[in-house]
């Protein structure tokens, strides 16, 4: 089961993956308060936090998970000091202009490795460009991808932000185009906006790739 919480604000969409009555956390956004009730409403209990990257949006409201919920946090490592320190050009506090409490990061993610916890499973791919660790989060059974701001159903992350970087966001789009041929990934579970489908990665790719760097804004 696939809970969404969409945003329609400058704060990041948030996902919990459960099975039964227990179940992940996949960015915890601003203001999860909402969200945790929700979840506690229908009996779901969050055992791990995972954040797609350390920015404000997705993270700040990281600490208030850790409070409510006995739930880890777990980044991908090249995130995590920045995330732990909130780092104010890493976390961009100084764009969002409030309060980002650090938390202490009990997973260290790398690319490839497999979370297993509360009956999910997740398979975590790199993927640098929007941040330097920034992951998406491959779901096998339903073939969904939780892409944070690396890509949307129609558009891409900046590439402009402390750790951004243009080649290597095209390379991790390469990356989950060849996911999508081989396994496929039929629904894509965007940091924003509405949910999108795998086939558009590459439509998103040729369209970013023979256009102007500067244009790239998601
Ligand atoms: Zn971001
Ligand atoms: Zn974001």
């Amino acid at each position: 089961m696939i809970q969404t919480f969409m945003s329609n604000s400058h704060d990041s969409n948030s996902y919990v993956i459960a099975d039964g009555e227990e179940g992940v956390m996949i960015d915890a956004g601003i203001n999860p308060l909402h969200h945790l009730e929700k979840i506690a409403e229908i009996n779901i209990e969050i055992k791990l936090l995972i954040s797609t990257h350390c920015h404000y949006d997705h993270a700040a409201g990281n600490s208030v998970v850790v409070e409510k919920t006995s739930a880890g946090v777990a980044v991908h490592e090249l995130d995590a000091e920045y995330m732990e320190k909130a780092e104010k050009e890493h976390v961009l506090t100084h764009l969002f202009g409030a309060g980002y409490k650090g938390v202490r990061v009990d997973q260290r993610l790398k690319d490839g490795d497999v979370i297993e916890i509360a009956g999910v499973k997740l398979e975590v791919i790199h993927t640098p460009g929007h941040t330097e660790g920034s992951i998406c989060l491959y779901e096998p059974q339903s073939k969904a991808l939780f892409s944070g701001d690396t890509v949307f159903a129609d558009g891409i992350g900046r590439t402009d932000l402390p750790g951004g970087n243009w080649n290597d966001i095209g390379n991790s789009l390469k990356r989950l185009i060849s996911l999508n041929e081989t396994r496929g990934i039929d629904k894509i579970y965007p940091g924003h906006g509405g949910l999108g489908s795998g086939d558009n990665i590459e439509r998103i790719y040729n369209f970013y790739s023979n256009d102007d760097k500067d244009s790239c804004f998601g």
